[in-house]
């Protein structure tokens, strides 16, 4: 069996658990099988933090903690894995310690901060650990190597922050950069980094190590793609959301990429197409209880009572609303605001426009909210068009997913029943929502309140 394992924040959080990582490939590994990681957790976010606190300009000492900080946890770990100093790992590890040390100084000193080089920034979370994980197999007796994403044959577009593989190239370059290695050894990539083509390096977006391991898991025709995590499976709703969610054995690949979509962060978004476009079956399971049996996202579940599957949240996000009577049968206003948006790379999560067309209301991310005024501004100025935009600052989207509830009547008033029953108001609905999900808008101080409720309703009886 051809095997791409990848191994998520937690589960390579400190020594012991990259130890236990390790333990997990040589267990449970095929003939063939390739190892994903993402970096420690909670590194990816100080190196988010560092490289914005380092452009409003701080003095060297700060910059030196933060790497004395990386240093430590790292050295830590490779010690206590690798015991026999292995000098040329220690080498690794300082080389680009200092390497993030002069690009951070050299942010501070200009005061710009690009896309391209805050991905170089946060890269080093993923590209500091993959040589542990590499060691801990090597230790645990299996042979092993460790590339970054793109020596590994991953090219992407230059949409630094969010980037997308070249399928076509990334196939090219990962079958004959990494395939034949499989048959000698267990190769480390790092998780959420590539490079363009020019190989500057890119990074696919928070959570993007799910996804490095589909696309490697695609183009390398893997029999099965296991995402390791710190849960026990895709559950029927966020635990920290909703203390009662359960483990779903098994999901299709629809409702596993809706999930994704709207919030479930188990899963980034993208993870699921190019394993769906392939067939091949992804498991989600939890490294610190490698035998119980996880999700299994697959073409075609078994056939279930299940109308939902399960319930989503996805937060920090804004509800912009563009009005103005001028907007009333002057055809092209709609396409307008959406090129403009596009055109700045604002994406819009969902729409809706009222019957009069007085207003089209859109939910994007916190993220984006001052380019879409800055686009829409400049696309309607001066024009008697639309008269205002407005925006409500925080919002969740929550979305209620499962195959089952297409053909079957009576479902969306029993999510609006027990979502006013909870004494949540509904922001927004969406128009023409996918028959496997029924998705709205709500304040997100109700969004908890709202997951438990239609919880109740659908899952827990
Ligand atoms: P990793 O570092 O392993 O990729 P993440 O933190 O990115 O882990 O994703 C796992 C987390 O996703 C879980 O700890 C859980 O809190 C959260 N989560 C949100 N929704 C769900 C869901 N429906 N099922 C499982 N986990 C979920
Ligand atoms: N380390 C990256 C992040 O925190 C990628 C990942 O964890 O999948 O976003
Ligand atoms: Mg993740």
């Amino acid at each position: 069996m051809r095997l791409v394992m990848k191994f998520g924040g937690t589960s390579v959080g400190n020594a012991e658990r990259i130890r236990a990582a390790a333990e997990i490939v040589r267990k449970y590994r095929g003939e063939e099988t390739l190892v994903v990681t993402s970096a420690m957790s909670g590194v990816t976010d100080r190196l988010v933090e560092i490289s914005e606190k380092v452009l409003n300009g701080v003095d060297e000492g700060y910059i030196k903690n933060f790497i004395k900080y990386l240093e430590n946890k790292h050295f830590k770990a490779l010690k206590e894995i690798n015991s026999s100093e292995n000098t040329e790992f220690f080498n690794e590890i300082s080389d680009m310690l200092s390497e993030l040390e002069k690009v951070l100084i050299g942010v501070s000193y200009v005061g710009e901060l690009t896309p391209r080089s805050r991905d170089f920034i946060l890269s080093f979370g993923e590209r500091l650990v993959a040589p542990l994980v590499s060691a801990a197999i090597e230790k645990s007796g299996v042979k092993s190597g460790w590339y970054t994403g793109y020596e590994a044959g991953i090219v992407t577009d230059q949409n630094f922050g969010d980037a997308t593989p070249d399928f076509e190239e990334t196939a090219e370059r990962v079958n004959s950069i990494l395939y034949p290695r499989l048959k000698e050894i267990v190769p480390v990539v790092t998780g959420f980094v590539a490079a363009d083509f020019r190989g500057r390096i890119t990074t696919l977006g928070r959570g993007g190590s799910d996804y490095t391991a589909a696309i490697l898991g695609s183009v390398l025709e893997a029999d099965e793609i296991w995402i390791w995590t710190d849960v026990d499976g895709i559950l029927t709703a966020d635990p920290r959301l909703v203390e009662d969610a359960r483990i779903i054995k098994e999901i299709s690949y629809i409702e596993a990429m809706e999930l994704a979509y709207f919030g479930a962060k188990v899963l980034h978004p993208k993870s699921i197409e190019p394993a769906m476009e392939k067939g091949i079956p992804v498991r989600v399971k939890n490294s610190f209880k490698p035998d119980s049996p996880g999700t299994v996202i697959v073409n075609e579940q078994e056939k279930t009572n299940d109308i939902v599957k399960a319930i989503s949240i996805k937060g920090n996000a804004v509800l912009l609303t563009v009005s103005g009577v001028g907007m009333i049968g002057v055809p092209g206003v709609a396409a307008r605001v959406f090129k403009a948006l596009a055109d700045k790379k604002v994406n819009i999560l969902m729409i809706s426009q009222g019957s009069s067309e007085a207003n089209i209301s859109m939910v994007i991310d916190q993220g984006d909210i001052d380019n879409a005024v800055i686009a829409l501004k400049e696309e309607f100025i001066g024009a008697n068009i639309v008269r205002d935009v407005n925006y409500n600052e925080d919002v969740s989207i929550v979305a209620v997913v499962g195959t089952g509830m297409k053909g079957t009547e009576g479902v969306a008033a029993r999510v609006f029943k027990a979502i006013s029953d909870a004494g949540v108001n509904v922001v927004m609905i969406a128009q023409g929502s996918s028959e496997v999900n029924i998705s709205f808008v709500v304040g997100s101080e109700d969004a908890g309140k709202a997951a438990k409720a239609l919880h109740r309703e659908f899952i827990e009886t």
